[in-house]
């Protein structure tokens, strides 16, 4: 977390799906892979596919079911970009 600063709701976090293609695809079939997705409205980040897609639950940036949203979301904490979760750029997070 950034100087500890607390969530300031820019809602950056629910306006995407991210995904890595699996390292394990041979040369070919990666490129092939990655070159699908960013002819089909998707960047390519630090190796993460990255498509815009806001979670029809935001509703003026704050998620409208808070008190019962998925576990994933209430877990997010700006954490495990090594391990392959996208943290987007102006999370305090980061
Ligand atoms: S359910 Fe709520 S917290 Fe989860 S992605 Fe949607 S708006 Fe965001
Ligand atoms: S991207 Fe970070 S700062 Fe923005 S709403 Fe999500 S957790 Fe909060």
């Amino acid at each position: 977390m950034r100087n500890g600063e607390k969530c300031k709701q820019c809602g950056a976090c629910c306006k995407t799906l991210t995904f890595r293609v699996p390292l394990s695809l041979s040369k070919e079939m990666y490129k092939k892979t990655i070159h699908f997705y960013l002819t089909r409205g998707c960047t390519l980040k630090d190796g993460v596919l990255i498509l815009p897609y806001p979670c029809p639950k935001l509703v003026d940036n704050k998620c409208s079911i808070n008190p019962i949203k998925p576990e994933i979301c209430a877990a997010f904490n700006g954490q495990g970009e090594e391990e392959g979760y996208y943290i987007p750029d102006t999370c305090v997070y980061k």
